[in-house]
């Protein structure tokens, strides 16, 4: 844990600083030093499976790749809403890899098999073109009216992309699984995927959720005297956190009350 105790706490509720809560603060150090994201995973799990079906996504930053959002969507029916980890970070900006997603056939009014090959980028669905010299071209993001999501009968959960692919025979449909492939070791498909992309004009404000949250952290090592933790070892400092996580969370529950019952008086 060492200095940074504040470290798996994880945040949620209304906006503003006193009407956060503390969900479940968990030390990261030992054998988990390193593993921020597993062990996120881990207490993520537990509130998911407390809420009973309340929680629908998490908000998160880069440390969860396709692999941590495989884990949520296939066994908690929760999605991740976080930022597509770049191929690569220049002076100019960052680029994003494109992943192939597949080839989608549609009958044109002729009869014809009409053929589209799809990929993901930066988060979004393209149709794409491959040009006489071998180069693949995107097409622009493609609109995505519906998403699906289901339980099959093992209790797993399945999430499914509806996008609207443009075609001068005529638009159609085509429903895209964010889930892996078989035999995809690295999620890839997931991991440049996203449920909600960058591009959704509802992205900036849910995952200003994720800087709220950090907020919590600030907040609570502000309490530090001299920037010091107020104990040694990680199993005081994680009382320490318990404790200021306790009375954070019944600070919050007296001024939503507050604020509730003042709000019905008026
Ligand atoms: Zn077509």
């Amino acid at each position: 844990m060492g200095r940074e105790p504040a470290h798996g706490a994880l945040g949620a509720g209304q906006r503003g600083l006193p009407l956060r809560a503390v969900q479940a603060p968990r030390a990261v150090g030992g054998q988990r030093l390193g593993q921020p994201a597993a062990t996120a995973l881990e207490l993520l799990s537990r509130v998911i499976a407390a809420a009973g079906g309340g929680v629908q996504a998490v908000v998160y930053d880069g440390a969860f790749r396709g692999a941590h959002h495989h884990q949520l969507m296939h066994h908690h029916g929760v999605y991740v809403i976080n930022k597509v980890h770049p191929a690569a970070r220049t002076d100019t900006g960052r680029t994003y890899r494109t992943v192939p997603l597949g080839t989608w056939t549609h009958t044109t009014p002729r009869g014809r098999d009409c053929h589209h090959h799809l990929a993901a980028h930066h988060g979004d669905l393209h149709d794409t073109v491959t040009t006489d010299d071998g180069t693949l071209t995107l097409g622009p993001a493609l609109h995505r009216p519906q998403l699906r999501r289901h339980r099959r009968a093992d209790g797993t959960w399945r999430f499914n992309i509806a996008a609207v692919v443009p075609c001068r025979h005529g638009d159609f449909i085509a429903w895209v699984n964010p889930h892996p492939d078989a035999g995809d070791r690295n999620a890839g498909r997931t991991d440049q995927l996203r449920l909600l992309p960058e591009s959704s004009p509802r992205f900036p404000g849910i995952y200003g959720l994720r800087n709220d949250s950090e907020a919590i952290n600030a907040e609570f090592k502000r309490t530090f005297v001299a920037d010091r933790a107020p104990a040694l070892g990680w199993r005081r400092q994680l009382l320490a956190a318990l404790a200021w996580a306790i009375t954070n969370n019944a600070r919050a529950h007296h001024l939503h009350h507050a604020t509730h019952s003042r709000r019905s008086v008026a």
